[in-house]
């Protein structure tokens, strides 16, 4: 199967990235979310993203206008699913709402369609048994912001086909990315070994070991990470961080990923990072100041 037509499932910060970068390579996409504002929302911001990087010189006018013209919007799953060949879902991380979602375009997709996942933590065998297709079904899973990230940790379920897995490797790279294949465990990679960074520099602020500054600074400085990890939890979002950790620490039951309480503190707080205005960091002035918290400037 020659695949041209993509559905993108979810049309927020995910969804929006995953339809402009297979729009910009030449295929086909239909975008699909709940409600037309969300996806005109969507629209503009591709728009936006697309100026960016004409400014930038990475590409010319008439791009932009090729690649818009790839795109379209539907409000329906069935009708949006109806001629794809591969379904990409990035829908809100809710494991409920993606085992729904996946019964419904399971039933509405071509029968050879592959259908993808760009979940950060739900297990892609229990989607995949959603669905009658299970072999069919496999993890692709992109990086914010998605037009500029060159990784995509590609996740096999547990019944993924190998020829599946080959064709979703061909096609990251017709998109300029970088494909990483592995399996489906709990965090799969990328998560399995950041949040449990992030977790321990947030115990080393807790047991009074070093300060914010401290520890983000020994971090990009001593390691060459562009962002400290305070820093980074508070642009992934404190509760996203926090969730992500308990499915670690329940899928493995080993204490090594038990979330911080001060992480649990903060969640409960509403101090969530960038989103929320507070985390580790104060953002009242915006997300490229960087003000220490006052609850941690003391
Ligand atoms: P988001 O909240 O920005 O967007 C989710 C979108 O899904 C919303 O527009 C919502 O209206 C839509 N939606 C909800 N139910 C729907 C339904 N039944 N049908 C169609 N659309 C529906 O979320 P996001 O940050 O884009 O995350 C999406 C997925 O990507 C999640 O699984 C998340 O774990 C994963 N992810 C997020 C990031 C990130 O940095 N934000 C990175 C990698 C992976």
């Amino acid at each position: 199967m020659t695949i041209q037509n993509i559905s993108v499932i979810g049309a927020g910060t995910m969804g929006n990235g995953i339809a402009h970068v297979f729009a910009q390579a030449g295929f086909k996409v239909v975008l699909v979310d709940l409600h037309q504002a969300q996806l005109d929302k969507a629209i503009q911001t591709i728009g936006k993203n697309l100026d960016r990087q004409i400014n930038k010189g990475i590409i010319k006018e008439e791009d932009k206008v090729i690649t818009l013209s790839n795109l379209c919007t539907d409000t329906s799953i069935s009708s949006g699913v109806s001629i794809a060949h591969l379904v990409i879902e990035a829908a809100t991380e809710n494991t409920a709402l993606k085992t729904s979602i996946f019964k419904e375009i399971d039933v509405a997709a071509p029968k050879e369609a592959i259908l993808a996942s760009n979940t950060s933590s739900i297990s892609i065998t229990q989607i995949a048994a959603a669905t009658q297709r299970p072999e069919q079904v496999i993890g692709m899973h992109f990086m914010n912001p998605v037009p500029v990230m060159k990784l995509v940790e590609i996740i096999n379920g547990f019944s993924t086909q190998k020829t599946v897995t080959n064709t979703i490797v061909e096609l990251s790279i017709k998109l300029g990315k970088t494909p990483c294949v592995v399996n489906d465990y709990p965090g799969f990679i990328a998560n399995k070994i950041l949040m449990p960074m992030i977790n321990e520099a947030i115990y080393s602020l807790y047991e009074g070991i070093a300060s914010v500054e401290s520890i983000d600074t020994i971090m990009k400085l001593g390691m060459a990470h562009p962002m400290g990890p305070l820093q980074l939890a508070d642009f992934i979002g404190l509760d996203v961080c926090l969730s992500i950790l308990h499915v670690l620490y329940t899928g493995y039951g080993n204490t090594k990923y038990a979330p911080c309480p001060l992480l649990t503190n903060m969640v409960t707080a509403g101090k969530l990072g960038v989103k929320s205005g507070e985390g580790f960091y104060n953002y009242a002035g915006g997300s490229k100041e960087l003000v220490v918290s006052n609850v941690f400037n003391k």
